[in-house]
């Protein structure tokens, strides 16, 4: 019986896309074989490829002048491609605001000199810094954040004005409510936190920018390669691509992103809610820059944490534990999670705190 599932990632998908592709599992629209055991270079496959990217640039609204990438290497990859391509010998700027902005930092030091315009990790990245304090580079190659912190459940909520091109990890947040893709030079997202299965990553990389990379590296690690070969320089994951346009299409028929924006802001302001009117849980995480799609928690006596993950998971809530660098509970909400799950984790949190409070 499926339950509901807070994963941070990989993390639930609407059990409708699951149904369909389950019914397609075996024969995919009459070819006599599963869409995975198909040639990347069918015209069946070539089809649901495209239509993909169209209903991923169609969500997003994405201008003509960029370029929509299916790669693979997760975002940890881009950690690494990105100062490949476009810092090579280069300052790059770097905001720290958690666990993955300090990994992205982490792997572009080894490639490239980093500036950090700012960082909160003497205050557990419990904020975002403000701009006002940020020190930017004047001849950076690009300016580089963590959208949405999934571990420490921080978002910047709007894309920073910065000297340099603006490159922003979107792992945990893209497609969960409209952005204005024209503020960014590049994009990217792994896609199993809000898109689909592992295995894929998108890139949104606008023209003028990846005109900029360079092109001696090899060619797996070559955005324009990628690019040129509309993102089959070498097989990439089928089955996932396949999947994640099944879902982009879920995500239109919910009515797109400013409709499913309105079902997550309403998600995450009920259980921030509950959390800050109650004395038994806290979120630390200052107003103003809370995730609508990554919440910890904590429990104020956490010798109770055993319990509430054993009794939560009796209760079919599933996966609340924090990251083991946080510690306490993290609800994490994506798209497929629906409001319904929101009240039940509630419903939860409520008895048990009568039970131990
Ligand atoms: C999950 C996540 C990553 C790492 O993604 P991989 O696909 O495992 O490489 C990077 N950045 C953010 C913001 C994430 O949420």
């Amino acid at each position: 019986m499926r339950k509901w599932n807070f994963s941070a990632g990989p993390a639930a998908i609407p059990e409708e896309v699951l149904l369909e592709t389950q019914s397609e599992l075996l024969e995919w629209n009459d070819s006599g074989m599963s869409i995975m055991e198909m040639s990347h270079r069918s015209s069946e496959f070539i089809s649901v490829a495209s239509a993909a990217r169209q209903n991923l640039i169609e969500l997003l609204n994405i201008p003509d002048n960029y370029q929509v990438l299916f790669l693979q290497g997760g975002a940890t990859l881009q950690f690494s491609m990105i100062p490949m391509n476009f810092a090579f010998n280069k300052t790059a700027d770097y905001l720290l605001t958690g666990t993955w902005s300090k990994k992205a930092i982490a792997e572009a030091s080894k490639i490239t000199s980093i500036n950090t315009v700012a960082s909160s990790e003497t205050s557990n990245f419990q904020h975002v810094p403000e701009p006002g304090e940020w020190i930017e580079s004047p001849t950076a190659a690009y300016f580089h954040y963590v959208a949405n912190e999934t571990i420490q459940g921080n978002a910047l909520h709007q894309p920073p004005e910065t000297k340099a091109p603006l490159v922003a990890d979107m792992s945990s947040v893209i497609l969960s409510e409209p952005i204005n893709v024209s503020k960014f030079s590049m994009i990217y997202a792994g896609a199993q936190k809000n898109i689909g299965p592992a295995g894929l990553t998108i890139c949104i990389i606008q023209d003028e920018f990846l005109a900029s990379a360079s092109d001696s590296l090899p060619g797996m690690l070559q955005y324009s390669k990628h690019a040129d070969s509309d993102s089959m320089f070498n097989t990439p994951p089928t089955f996932a691509w396949y999947l994640a346009g099944k879902v982009f299409l879920w995500l239109k028929n919910q009515g797109g992103l400013k409709s499913i924006a309105v079902v997550n802001h309403s998600k995450a302001e009920s259980l921030y809610r509950f959390i800050d009117e109650s004395n038994f849980y806290s979120n630390p995480v200052a107003i103003a820059n809370r995730s609508i799609m990554n919440i910890p928690f904590l429990l104020n006596n956490s010798d109770l944490d055993g319990q509430f993950l054993h009794d939560s998971e009796n209760a079919g809530l599933l996966n609340l534990k924090g990251h083991r660098s946080i510690g306490g509970m993290r609800a994490s909400i994506y798209n497929a999670t629906p409001q319904e799950a929101i009240d039940a984790l509630i419903e939860f949190m409520r008895e048990f705190e009568i039970t131990h409070g």
